[in-house]
């Protein structure tokens, strides 16, 4: 059985990362979305609302399954006995992070295999930054975001 992990932050799903999970479903048998509790980016969402986002919009995809994880991506990939890291690219402004941390992740666990996926071009642009940012400021982020989400969205910044 072949098992990717998609990991991320998810602050909160976008259509992007929908887009991405698709492809990953249809590629592997398997595909865990794993978010990432790593509070150096400042989320705004807890790693529990940002997984029950992900759930109402992935749940009825019977091979996605939800989870978070503390550490390192390689460490908690082996943990799933699992050997592939699944990440999206959107424009060349994304290569040269994902290079980096995919011969950084390749180094230390030769074993594991980046693949990368590439987004619809529809989607290329979306990032949860900028539409926390849209949001932020008033606008209306329907168009970029799963239903739902926008008015989570809403709730927390627009205090
Ligand atoms: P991270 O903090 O790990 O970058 P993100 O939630 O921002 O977490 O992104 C997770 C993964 O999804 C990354 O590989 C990123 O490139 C990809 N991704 C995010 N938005 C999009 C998008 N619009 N299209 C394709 N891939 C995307």
């Amino acid at each position: 059985m072949r098992v990717a992990v998609y990991p991320g932050s998810f602050d909160p799903i976008t259509l992007g990362h929908l887009d991405i999970i698709q492809r990953g479903a249809h590629t592997f048998d398997k595909l865990i979305v794993a978010v990432a509790t790593n509070e150096d980016k400042n989320p705004i969402f807890s790693v529990e609302e940002r997984k029950e986002m992900i759930s109402k919009v992935v749940g009825s995809i019977p091979n996605v399954e939800i989870d978070s994880f503390n550490g390192l991506t390689i460490d908690y990939v082996n943990s799933k006995g699992s050997n592939v890291i699944l990440r999206g690219i959107r424009t060349v402004s994304d290569f040269e992070y994902e290079f980096q941390m995919a011969l950084t992740n390749r180094t230390m666990a030769p074993d594991i295999e980046t693949v990368f996926v590439m987004t619809s071009d529809k989607y290329s642009f979306l990032s949860s930054r900028l539409i926390k940012e849209t949001v932020k400021l008033g606008g209306d982020v329907s168009p970029f975001v799963p239903p739902g989400i926008q008015q989570r969205l809403v709730q927390k910044l627009r205090k």
